[in-house]
């Protein structure tokens, strides 16, 4: 297909798989392509790895973990840590190329999904080095006298890694390197659209650090059941995981006849409730952005606004000129902050909810199709609906795209119970001048996390995880760590 943007910049990723040290091809030989959403052209291929393969990588992880001294030594874990760190920021611009590339994601806007991620190495590196591995908490009574209690803080063993595509770089950084600082060894399976933000990670660690043979494993396939092999398999003592509520589903029932611990970020349909006293015009034109960066495609999105119904129609007005504003084409562009969806398919899903939206009687304020002026790659217009039934479809399922769904309400009770009522608890966002007023309804809102007046909730300082079926346990600040430690408690003579 012919393309009407420019390539600069277009860069494939590594093809070959880590597996117990050794960068390879899968064992059958097979490849699949990958695309680049601004242009829809497969711009190279990486290793269709299969079951077979996944099972080799579990094997090298297991005996990484049971045979050698990476769980013990913490200051070579510092020492290979640091390393990487170095590694990644020396290659920080091909990273970002291979993002850009596999993504769609305009080039302004991946410091957060690059330099921040390569931050996190050194941070969790520092972390564990410094993390007190043993606690002594003193002498308990006991019936046969005082027992000192010991907490002895361990690795869980080999920890399975499978990530999503919207963020994949950093996600695939935020879920194994606390885990292998922790003394872990992990197996990480990238996901299918995004394939090199994994590989390339596992060629860096190959080719520019001490992580021994065997720590740190990738996995590529085309296919879930080779995600699905990685959740099974009995050799597993951790799965750690982002990505869709469903797939969360499967890889807790397929965990559970070993009983594995899951950790599990999952999918939101976060809520901002604007409140009467809200500057709309400092909250609103910020969660049009929100709605359109990334192209909608961010987990934590606040997509469903409430206004108050005495300000509903200036509150739509603002939102309305803000998406119709926004600066999207190619993601290679500087200054473009909305590129394409992911995919052709990703594009289809979020037509399908707009219009299920319509159907349910939701009154299109803006967008709502592909922009004129791109006719080539997967963008979707940033799209406003008004007037939309907390009940109905769009409601309700995560869009995952530059859709911002609206619904007035008449007290602050129903707001907040508006913001409830979905399957979903990741995220949150309340406006308003009184910040008592506001951070009291923050309290309310059945959420993981919430954010008032654009003060950010997410930091590798601070936890993040999911209520209801958003997810399983945090990732970041310390609770983020804890999840790859047993905590081992001794009972021993004073
Ligand atoms: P997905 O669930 O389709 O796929 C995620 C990963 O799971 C991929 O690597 C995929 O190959 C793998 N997989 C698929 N089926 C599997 C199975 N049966 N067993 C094991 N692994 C399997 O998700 P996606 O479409 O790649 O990503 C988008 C989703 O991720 C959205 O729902 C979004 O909200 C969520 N997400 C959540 C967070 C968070 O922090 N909560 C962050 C980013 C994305």
């Amino acid at each position: 297909m012919t393309s009407v943007q420019t390539e600069t910049g277009i860069l494939a990723g590594e093809q070959r798989m880590l597996i117990d040290g050794e960068l390879q091809p899968a064992a059958s030989g097979a490849t699949f392509g990958v695309e680049h959403p601004a242009n829809e052209t497969v711009v190279g291929d990486v290793a269709d790895g299969s079951v077979h393969d996944m099972e080799r990588a579990v094997g090298a992880a297991r005996r990484a973990f049971d045979e050698t001294d990476w769980s013990r030594d913490t200051d070579f874990r510092f020492h290979c840590l640091t390393q990487l760190h170095e590694a990644l920021q020396r290659n920080q611009e091909r990273l970002r190329r291979i993002l850009v590339t596999e993504v769609g994601c305009p080039i302004s806007v991946t410091g957060s999904q690059i330099e921040s991620p390569i931050d996190e190495v050194r941070h969790w590196a520092e972390y564990g080095r410094d993390f007190d591995y043993l606690v002594d908490t003193g002498l308990h009574d006991t019936p046969l006298g005082p027992a000192r209690r010991k907490l002895h803080h361990e690795p869980l063993g080999v920890v399975g890694a499978i990530t999503p595509w919207n963020v994949p770089f950093y996600l695939n950084i935020a879920e194994t390197i606390p885990a292998l600082m922790a003394g872990n060894t992990v197996v990480l399976k990238p996901a299918q659209l995004t394939p090199w933000s994994g590989t390339e990670l596992g060629r860096i660690i190959a080719e520019e650090t001490d992580i021994p043979a065997g720590v740190f494993n990738v996995v590529t396939s085309n296919a879930n059941e080779v995600g699905a092999a990685l959740s099974a398999d009995p050799r597993v003592d951790m799965i750690t995981f982002t990505g869709s509520t469903a797939t969360g589903r499967a890889i807790l029932a397929a965990g559970a006849a070993t009983v594995k611990k899951n950790l599990l970020e999952l999918g939101g349909k976060s809520a901002h409730i604007v409140l009467d006293d809200a500057d709309l015009s400092a909250c609103l034109p910020l969660a049009a952005m929100m709605a359109c960066v990334m192209s909608g495609q961010s987990c934590i999105l606040p997509s469903r606004i409430l206004l108050p119904r005495s300000r509903y129609e200036d509150g739509l007005a603002i939102l309305k000129a803000s998406m119709e504003g926004f600066p999207m084409g190619d993601p290679w562009t500087p200054g473009v902050m909305q590129g394409p969806q992911i995919s052709a398919a990703q594009r289809c899903k979020v037509f399908g909810l707009i219009e299920a939206g319509t159907d349910s009687g939701a009154r299109l304020v803006t967008g709502g199709g592909m922009p004129e002026n791109l006719p080539v790659g997967y963008y979707v217009q940033p799209t406003l609906l008004a007037d939309v039934d907390p009940n109905s479809v769009v409601a309700q399922e995560e869009i995952f795209g530059p859709v911002l769904t609206v619904t007035p309400y008449d007290s602050v009770d129903e707001a907040i119970a508006i913001a409830n009522n979905t399957i979903y608890g990741l995220s949150g966002e309340v406006s308003g001048a009184d910040v008592e007023r506001a951070f009291s309804v923050a309290t309310r809102m059945r959420t993981g996390n919430v954010t008032i007046n654009g003060k950010s909730h997410f930091g590798i300082d601070s936890p993040f995880g999911g209520t209801g079926q958003s997810g399983l346990g945090y990732r970041n600040g310390a609770p983020g760590y804890l999840e790859y430690l047993h905590i081992k408690t001794i009972g021993m003579p004073e």
